[in-house]
């Protein structure tokens, strides 16, 4: 495998449009430590749109399956509210769509969690599939490499960041072919993220829920070289939100 990836430096025409900045310096509430949904107590349920297609929807159950035995966060799957190809943010829940992304843009996998207005609370998130890698003769189309992003990716919607452990959420390179499920030690980090009770809640409960909302305008493409295989980027949207995005890059 060639290694020809790198730290992300987005600017092009993203920057007429949100600035990207540093996560310790723009969003200090929303370190990568305290990344979660605002909630008033520990336990909660969170839907998860499904706007899959084929062999994703038993990819997505048992993700879900996997996920569901750390007993803080209950991952509920419900239909889906975008299209797969756009796949919009909806407030209160997590979309999943897998697609025919492109090969262009260079990624695997890709999470973002869209924060509330005061920044310190995720309060959408979207997790896409790009079935470019996963349907053609690269090395992603196999079992293992489909269960660990669906599951690594699900991770990151709770708040979830990398561990170089045997789980799911590890982002070697050697993980993606190799870890597909969580840890107990996952569990515990997640009972960790919702320890406390929050005023407000920005989870979604009823089974209808609020339209969605703009969606980041657009996505950095893959760097040109370098050795890591995931980038975390925080954008501003025009209306002030904030946005955290992991990219798993696919490699040749
Ligand atoms: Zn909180
Ligand atoms: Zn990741």
């Amino acid at each position: 495998m060639i290694r020809k990836f790198g730290e992300l430096v987005v600017f092009s025409l993203l920057a007429m449009l949100l600035v990207v900045v540093p996560v310790a310096s723009s969003v200090a509430d929303t370190s990568a430590a305290s990344y979660h949904w605002a909630r008033k107590k520990s336990h909660f349920t969170l839907q998860v749109g499904d706007n899959l297609s084929g062999d994703w929807n038993s990819y997505l159950r048992r993700g879900l399956a996997d996920w569901n035995k750390n007993g803080t966060v209950t991952l509920d799957k419900v239909g889906g509210q975008t299209s797969p190809q756009k796949c919009n943010p909806t407030t209160g829940r997590v979309e999943v769509c897998n697609w025919l992304y492109g090969t262009q843009e260079g990624w695997l996998g890709l999470t973002q969690l869209y924060f509330n207005k005061q920044g310190d609370h995720i309060d959408a998130a979207t997790l896409q599939l790009n079935d470019s890698y996963f349907d053609s003769s690269s090395q992603y189309n196999n079992d293992a490499a489909r269960r660990h992003t669906m599951c690594h990716e699900l991770g990151h919607t709770m708040g979830l960041d990398h561990v170089d452990t045997n789980s799911c959420m590890n982002n070697s390179q050697y993980a993606v072919f190799h870890y597909v499920q969580p840890t107990r030690k996952d569990f515990r980090q997640i009972q960790k993220i919702y320890n406390h009770k929050d005023k407000e809640t920005t989870v979604s409960s009823a089974s209808v829920t609020s339209e969605g909302f703009a969606a980041s305008t657009s996505l950095p493409s893959a760097p040109n070289e370098g050795a890591t295989d995931e980038t975390v980027t925080v954008q501003k949207l025009d209306d002030g939100r904030t946005v955290v995005t992991f990219i798993t890059w696919a490699k040749d």
